[in-house]
């Protein structure tokens, strides 16, 4: 039995780091999850920086993961961190998470899972064998109106789903940013960091991974263009990608950060039979469902129209705009619902495991092997989550 908040550390997210300090807000955002503890960054100092920003005692700062992993384990339970978040760049995944498994912590990792299909199978193994829980923050499906798209669409109410085109145009790395030192882009663009993609693995895989979830089915083969625009730059930059689903859906996903003026453009629409949808990241709280026989209906966040799986993940009534902060925070707050359970020993019901979890990852990491070297060999090629590279 527990009768206390959940106990947070967290691996990067330094000083002027992106998602970290999202990732912080979004956790404790419902109340269920303190920080307690983290490596911040690469260095101690840095770290030590940033502990001291969040008011951490100096004794839960650590210089890295290693050291945070090995000492957390020797506190006792209810005062050692119960999860460990990873927000470093993308190379960084593997290591950390396998070696916060097998300290015996739960993890919570942004996405992409890993750089290699390998990486990604090893850690899925490494979950099933610890029975530890794993979420991964694909936090767009955390939208209350995306939960009822896939309702909408999982139901059969737009009959049989045809077309599926998501969208996902950024304009930031336009130029070469990452010459001139900008953080965000220098490790993007630089395969030792990022892996195998630049554009594909940062924002495609949030395409592919919304496809899925809205469908219910999974992308079974790809034939995919991706590009590098901008002069010197040593990964993708765009890239177009046909997709084919096991239930016979056909699609398109077309993801870019040199689309000029763009912020950040994630859409999606799902054409099925006898109706279709249409959901924009940038207007979260308005669902467009379009119909054969009858005017389009827009379903709007916190109105009581909606689906239990869409109200549950609302906090506020109508009007009152939610928005990326609180859709990653039900990521956290679903993650936190199952974690309180396994901790407490209660069976953990189907749909208390409503966040991303590795299978998702090795879906992603799947998806994003077959784009490259689909577009390396200009044919179509299986997503195989067996496959090796
Ligand atoms: P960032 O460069 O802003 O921050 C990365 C942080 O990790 C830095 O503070 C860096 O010092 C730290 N770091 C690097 N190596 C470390 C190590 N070994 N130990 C401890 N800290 C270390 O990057 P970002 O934009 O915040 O992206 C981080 C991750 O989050 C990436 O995997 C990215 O794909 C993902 N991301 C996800 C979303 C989303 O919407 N889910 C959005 C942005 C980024």
């Amino acid at each position: 039995m527990i009768n206390r908040k959940l106990l947070m550390g967290m691996v990067g997210g330094g000083p002027n780091a992106f998602i970290g300090a999202v990732h912080r807000m979004a956790a404790t955002l419902d109340g269920r999850i303190e920080l307690v503890c983290g490596a911040f960054s690469r260095t101690r100092n840095k770290s030590i920086e940033m502990g001291k920003k969040l008011f951490l005692p100096p004794e839960r700062v650590y210089g890295s993961y290693r050291e945070m992993f090995r000492n957390e384990a020797k506190l006792p339970e209810g005062k050692r961190m119960d999860f460990v978040t990873i927000a470093t760049p993308n190379n960084m995944h593997y290591p950390i998470a396998m070696a916060a498994l097998e300290a015996g912590f739960h993890v919570v990792c942004d996405k992409p899972l890993a750089t290699s299909m390998e990486e990604a199978l090893n850690l899925a193994k490494k979950v099933k064998s610890t029975k530890l829980l794993f979420c991964l923050t694909h936090n767009y499906t955390g939208y209350p109106l995306v939960k009822e798209a896939r309702r909408i669409v999982t139901d059969g109410k737009i009959g049989k789903v045809r077309r599926v085109v998501v969208e996902y145009p950024q304009g930031w790395l336009a130029t070469r940013i990452e010459a001139k030192g900008q953080k965000q882009a220098l490790w993007r663009t630089d395969p030792k960091q990022a892996g195998i993609s630049c554009c594909m693995g940062d924002i495609g895989t949030h395409c592919h991974n919304l496809a899925e979830y809205i469908t219910g089915s999974e992308i079974v083969e790809v034939c995919a263009d991706i590009t590098t625009f901008v002069k010197g730059r040593l990964l993708d930059d765009d890239g177009s990608v046909l997709i084919r689903f096991k239930n016979g859906a056909h699609g398109v996903i077309w993801a870019s950060q040199i689309a000029v003026g763009e912020e950040n453009g994630l859409k999606i629409r799902v054409y099925g039979e006898t109706g279709s949808l249409e959901w924009a990241q940038e207007e979260p709280n308005s669902l467009i469902v379009r119909w054969a026989n009858k005017p389009m209906e827009i379903l709007r966040t916190g109105t009581s129209f909606l689906s239990p799986a869409a109200s549950i993940n609302t906090r506020l009534p109508s009007g009152h705009p939610e928005g990326f902060i609180e859709a990653f925070a039900n990521i956290y707050r679903n993650f936190a619902l199952a974690l309180t359970r396994r901790i407490q020993g209660i069976k953990i019901r189907e749909e208390d495991y409503d966040y991303p979890n590795i299978h998702d990852g090795v879906r992603g990491m799947a998806f994003l092997s077959a784009v490259v070297k689909s577009s390396a060999a200009r044919q179509w090629v299986n997503v195989s989550t067996e496959e090796t590279n």
